[in-house]
């Protein structure tokens, strides 16, 4: 039975090539992905899929589901179809969404045997304002009971860690006054943010190696001679995991009300993105992911590569066992978010790729639909990491 489904990716394997090559001609940004959505909807209507639009509040998200009415676990494919300003797919989110709504036609054809459903999850904006966070939050996971994503890459690694993220903006506000003639009558917002900058640096010597602190000034005055009484600081915060990442914040927020209370400015803090929590990669679903791709002919898998990114697909990890591997495009060195990148997307050895990416992620599916042992301890593994 799982040999049907190598069968089944020869049958729509070039029309995956041809929604991944229109999704690069056909580039959109985060939360517009109006186009490829629909692209990708119409692929599993045809399917069979039952398919909402809209879902979580964003427009271009979406959940198709196939049912096979029989008792079974719920498999989910994750779609991102965004693109960069300027070089189109040079993440190649074409092949993540392509590879996603592939795996989930496959599976969908030996499903009415094995029982279960297998779900697609359009998730918008990854690059940009992850609609994954909303979706984790919301309970779109709560009857799914894996979670599966595979990026393109230079070359294949196991899936791996990110860091948790928080996105924090300082606003400051002080009092104008003119900096020469009166500068006694004015409160300098500009020099509270620099303090907040002095404090931060001064705490770097006291966190773990993991975190990273690094920040921008969006606004610091309008001219010289006047005393800014506006300015605002931007930072993201990152560390291993939420809990160190939760005490750095709060140092880092205490510093700034340190700042302010030294100028006599006030202050305003807020999340100006959403937050991402950590990766969790479970293991278990991990290495049946990379036998399986294997076992399609990709050469050679790496381990997971030290990435001190953030990720979307964490605040699924920490609701479902989930993985985010990435499948390698056979170039070493190649750099994500470059023209070479979407480019290489869509030659003749990345559509051979691909469809070994879709067949991968239906026979891991197909496994942990028909080999109970294997889901229980994917299931036990998830309960001891994350719900600890
Ligand atoms: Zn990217
Ligand atoms: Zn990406």
């Amino acid at each position: 039975m799982k040999d049907l489904l190598k069968t089944y990716v020869q049958s729509i394997q070039s029309k995956l090539w041809e929604m991944s090559d229109y999704l690069y001609h056909h580039p959109e940004l985060g939360d517009q992905e109006y186009n490829s959505m629909k692209l990708l909807v119409e692929f599993l209507e045809e399917h069979d899929f039952t398919v909402e639009t809209g879902i979580v509040g964003r427009p271009t998200a979406f959940k198709a589901v196939y049912d096979s009415k029989k008792p079974g676990p719920t498999i989910a494919y994750l779609s991102e179809y965004d693109a960069l300003p300027g070089i189109g797919h040079g993440c190649g989110h074409n092949m993540i969404g392509t590879m996603g709504a592939g795996a989930g036609v496959l599976l969908s054809k030996v499903l009415d045997e094995i029982g279960g459903r297998v779900v697609v999850l359009g998730t918008p904006a990854e690059e940009t304002n992850g609609a994954k966070v909303p979706m984790a939050e919301q309970g779109i996971f709560e009857d799914i009971d894996a979670a599966m994503i595979l990026h393109p890459s230079d070359e294949s690694y196991e899936s791996g860690e990110s860091l948790a993220m928080d996105a924090i903006q300082f606003d400051f506000r002080g009092k104008s006054s003119h900096a020469a003639a009166s500068p006694e009558k004015g409160i300098n917002a500009l020099d509270t943010a620099i303090q907040l900058f002095n404090g931060i640096n001064a705490l770097r010597q006291h966190v773990t190696s993991d975190v990273r602190i690094h920040g921008i000034i969006k606004e610091g005055g309008l001219a010289a001679n006047i005393v800014p009484d506006k300015a605002v600081a931007q930072f993201y915060v990152r560390a291993k995991d939420r809990n160190n990442l939760n005490e750095v914040v709060e140092k880092v927020k205490n510093i700034a009300k340190g700042a302010a209370l030294m100028t006599g400015a006030q202050i305003y803090i807020d999340n100006y993105e959403l937050s991402y929590d950590n990766m969790v990669t479970n293991q278990t679903l991990s290495n049946l992911f990379t036998n399986n791709l294997l076992s399609t002919g990709i050469a050679e898998i790496k381990k997971s590569k030290e990435s001190y990114g953030s990720i979307d697909m964490g605040n699924v990890s920490h609701v479902v066992p989930a993985i985010h591997p990435y499948i390698g495009l056979d170039s070493p060195g190649l750099t994500a978010h470059t023209q070479e990148f979407a480019d290489t997307t869509i030659t003749e050895n990345s559509h051979n790729i691909l469809a070994k990416g879709a067949l991968a992620l239906a026979q891991t599916g197909y496994d942990l639909i028909t080999n109970k042992e294997v889901f229980e301890k994917m299931k036990e593994e998830f309960y001891e990491k994350v719900n600890a």
